[in-house]
Parts: C-alpha cells; structure tokens; sequence
C-alpha cells in the first residue's frame, strides 16, 4: 500500500463517518421530533372558525397575528375530497359585495388573494354556472387568517377549507403563542404518530 492510496482511504473513512455522524444528527432529530413532546396540532373540530353551530360571528384571526413566524405556521387547506367545486363559493368570492357583469360577486373574500379559482375541463360559455371549479390556496400567500374558512363552513359551504399547523413550517416553540391566544383550546402537543398526516401540500 503506497502513500497516496493510504491517504485516499483516510480520507474517504472521514467522509464516510462524517455522513454517517450527520445520518445519525438526522435519526436522532426525528426521534425527538416524534417523541412523547410531539408537535402542535390544531383540532378543527375546537376551532370557531370551522365548528359547527358557532354562527353570527367574524372570523378568529388569532392564528395570524399570534405566531411568532412573519407568516403564521398555520395556513389554510381545501379539501378536495369535501369540495363540492361550486360556480359561487362563499369563501372566494365577497358574496356580499355587488354582483357584475358576469353575473358574479365582484370581489374576492380573501384579503391576501390567495384563492385561485379555475375551471374543471370545458366551460359551457352559454352557462358557466352549469360547470365546475378548483379552489385552490396558494399557501405562500395564506396567513391562516381563517376568513375563508369560516365562511365555508356549513350551511354556507360544504366545510371544506380547514386550518392547520404546518408541521415543516413550524418552530415547534416550546410554548406555541397561537395555543396560549387561542380562546378555544384548539392547539395543542400530540405524538407525531397521532397528529394525522403532516403537510398535505408541499412546502412553499
Ligand atoms: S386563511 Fe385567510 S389568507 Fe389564507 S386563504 Fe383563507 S382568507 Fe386567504
Ligand atoms: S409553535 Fe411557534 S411557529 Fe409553530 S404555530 Fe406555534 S407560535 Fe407558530
Ligand atoms: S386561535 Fe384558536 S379559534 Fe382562533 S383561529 Fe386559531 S385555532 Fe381557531
């Protein structure tokens, strides 16, 4: 064995332990991260903006202004399988506001326009409202502000747009300040294993 050969394979059992220490960083991270500490999970079921029989209300914003990240780790979702992809959605459209020349709400609801409403295959152009759209939520624009899901939820909407911690976005503070705010008790720590499945979108 020469000198050189004797160097190279120094230096590839430093690499090698070097990735698997980092590995090893890794395991040990996400075993704490699924430990008995878990992670912050927002029951919607507690939640006011989308529990059923709370009505006459506004929106809680809580989840906005509360968390310690610029744009809140809690963030709205649609639930496509609820969806019932309406022609008028009540949490797209401002359904209060004047109706156009299209026959539709001339403003939106969402004040950080994160809704984005496209049609379902060919649109009758003699009947629009015959079709069906995608509501979709730009989740690089939501704040978690929970005025569309308030005003999705039934009789008004099917329920379908939710609220709920981001887990890749997350701090995983220690004391959550959207828990200590929230008035209904609706975040709080699971294990991992029973916080349902984390981030059902991609990070953005
Ligand atoms: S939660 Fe607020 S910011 Fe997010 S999509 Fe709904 S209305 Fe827009
Ligand atoms: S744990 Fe921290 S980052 Fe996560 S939702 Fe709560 S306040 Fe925001
Ligand atoms: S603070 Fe509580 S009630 Fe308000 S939006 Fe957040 S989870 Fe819902």
């Amino acid at each position: 064995m020469n000198h050189e050969t004797t160097r190279r394979e120094l230096l590839g059992h430093a690499v090698r332990g070097a990735g698997l220490l980092g590995l090893g960083g890794v395991a040990v991270y996400l075993t704490a991260k699924a430990g008995d500490e878990g992670v912050w999970v927002l029951d919607i079921s507690k939640c006011v903006n989308s529990r059923l029989g709370a009505t006459g209300i506004e929106a809680c914003e809580l989840c906005a202004t509360s968390c310690v990240r610029p744009l809140s780790a809690v963030r709205a979702i649609n639930d496509f399988e609820k969806c019932g992809r309406c022609y008028i959605c009540p949490a797209y459209f401002d359904v209060m506001s004047e109706v156009d020349e299209n026959g539709l709400p001339s403003a939106k609801l969402c004040p950080r326009d994160a809704i984005k409403r496209e049609p379902i295959g060919w649109v009758d152009p003699d009947d629009p409202a015959n079709n069906f759209y995608e509501y979709t939520i730009d989740e690089a624009l939501c704040n978690g502000c929970g005025i569309c899901v308030l005003a999705c939820k039934d009789p008004s909407g099917l329920g379908s747009i939710l609220l709920e911690v981001r887990y890749d976005l997350c701090l995983d503070c220690n004391r959550c300040s959207n828990a200590a705010a929230c008035p209904d008790d609706a975040i709080d720590r699971k294990p991992l294993s029973r916080a349902g499945a984390p981030q059902r979108h991609p990070a953005s």
